[in-house]
């Protein structure tokens, strides 16, 4: 398994398949290990959770040159999301014992009560663009509920993966309750056939996603799927134009356009079109695209040649099709993944903008002709993941966000992005089961009833 820099081509490091022997022989390692953890109190699971937190800020930077190395994440970038990595750690050291709680419900017997109790391993499956955040934001819950974690990352993120199973050691969590397996996809079934695996949660694509689900439902095994996502942001007539369209264009350009709910399709009512995509362009032009370990960059690398030519295919075609390219569009000679920030406009059906998931820095505008339209137009989608509308009516908006756009989380008048405290998932093809939050930390919990006559 290689680990590439996708700034200049090179190989970083190597890294040995585990073999189908190792891969069993961790999992029984984990399994012991599991039988213990999941007798421990919160309080004690909690001490070494923060520990993980303070470490995870101690090797902030050390963190941000890795994935700036491995997967071309902006220094900047990898910097200040250390910060939301540790507090995902903080917030379930904090609250897991009292989103646990057993809960009293009253019936006809001496005592009726919903427990909550680990269930084992859970196999995660994750992908390289945040290479910590994916992560982080399912293991923590998932100790913290008393469950052991295996991971299995994206393959070109290896040390990614390694750095994580020693945090959790160094933290003092038990040696093998937080393991890295070093496989690739196509290894994935036979994980999950594996008897001391209980569940799995798969952040990725929609066809990784679709084959979990299919060989892990034939286990009857429960899983939680992240999936892709194509996030309409809707920016009506009465909007605060020039605002709307600088939160667009932030949405648009985290991570280098790599990001499941950065913004993708902007629906614009046509009476304000012209204006947006002035405004639009001009902001998305601020992108300054190069060295991730540069201070000065805002936008890297994508995380891989063959996904940038594979998203400049999606844009050719779309502009073959007759969307108009506003911007951007040309693959850079030389070294590296790089693809510049991108905006094509009158973007419609039959085109990839108007239909796929681009996943780098390419932004597709769409015109409607009103309000109605354009919610017709946000739900045109095999999506469900994030959304956002810009006007200034708050109430429209809060009606329009709650009633109207069919998605995980909808925002109004700021762009979509993810926080401990809140549920976070998607509808559609864009999965199911939520993380973070409370709703995030019982997925993988045996929701037990107890009843005492
Ligand atoms: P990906 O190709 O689906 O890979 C994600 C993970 O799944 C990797 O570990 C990959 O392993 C593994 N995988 C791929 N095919 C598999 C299969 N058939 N069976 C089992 N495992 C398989 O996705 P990606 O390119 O890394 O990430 C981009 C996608 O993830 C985008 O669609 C994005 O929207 C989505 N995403 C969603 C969320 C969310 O929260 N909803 C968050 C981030 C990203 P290998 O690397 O070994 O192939």
């Amino acid at each position: 398994m290689k680990s590439i820099n996708p700034t200049n081509g090179k190989l970083i490091k190597e890294y040995e398949e585990h073999s189908d022997d190792e891969v069993s022989e961790i999992l029984q390692l984990v399994q012991s290990d599991w039988q213990e953890w999941s007798k421990t109190s919160f309080s004690e699971r909690s001490g070494y959770m923060k520990n993980a937190a303070n470490l995870i800020r101690e090797r902030s930077e050390d963190y941000a040159v890795l994935m700036a190395n491995e997967m071309g994440k902006a220094l900047r970038d990898g910097r200040s999301i250390a910060k939301k990595n540790a507090w995902v750690c903080d917030y379930y050291a904090e609250n897991a014992e009292k989103f646990l709680m057993d809960e009293i419900i009253a019936t006809e017997a001496t005592k009726s009560f919903a427990t909550f109790q680990p269930i084992g391993i859970v196999l995660a499956v994750m992908p390289w663009n945040f290479p910590f955040w994916q992560v982080l934001r399912f293991a923590a819950p998932a100790l913290m509920a008393g469950n052991a974690g295996v991971l299995k990352h994206a393959s070109n993120v290896s040390g990614c993966a390694l750095a994580l199973e020693q945090l959790f050691r160094d933290a003092g969590f038990p040696e093998n309750i937080f393991r890295t397996l070093l496989i690739p996809g196509s290894r994935v079934d036979s994980v999950i056939e594996h008897k001391f695996v209980r569940a799995v949660t798969l952040t990725g694509s929609t066809p990784a996603g679709k084959s979990v689900a299919s060989k892990a439902g034939s286990l009857l095994k429960k899983t939680v799927l992240e999936l892709g996502g194509s996030d309409a942001y809707v920016v009506l007539a009465d909007a605060d134009v020039p605002a709307a369209a600088i939160a667009c264009a932030t949405s648009r350009l985290i991570n280098t356009g790599q990001s499941c709910i950065s913004a993708k399709r902007f629906i614009v009512e046509d009476i304000i079109y012209d204006e947006f995509v002035e405004h639009f362009v001009t902001a998305m032009k601020t992108a300054i695209m190069g060295d991730p370990l540069e201070e000065s960059t805002t936008i890297g690398p994508m995380a891989r040649v063959d996904l940038r030519d594979e998203l400049h295919e999606q844009v050719s075609k779309s502009i073959e099709k007759g969307a108009k390219l506003l911007l951007g569009g040309e693959k850079p000679d030389g070294p590296g993944a790089f693809y510049p920030a991108t905006v094509l406009g009158d973007v419609v059906p039959g085109m990839p903008a108007y239909h796929e998931e681009f996943f780098g820095p390419v932004a597709s505008v769409i015109r409607a002709k009103d309000e109605a339209d354009a919610i017709r137009i946000a739900n045109d989608s095999i999506f469900g993941l994030g959304g956002a509308v810009f006007t200034k009516d708050v109430e429209k908006g809060e009606r329009i966000a709650k009633e109207e756009i069919q998605a995980g989380a909808v925002f109004v008048n700021s762009f979509v992005t993810s926080d401990p405290r809140l549920p976070f998932g998607g509808i559609k093809e864009s999965g199911y089961g939520r993380e973070l939050s409370h709703y995030g930390i019982k997925e993988f919990v045996n929701i037990k009833t107890v009843q005492i006559t």
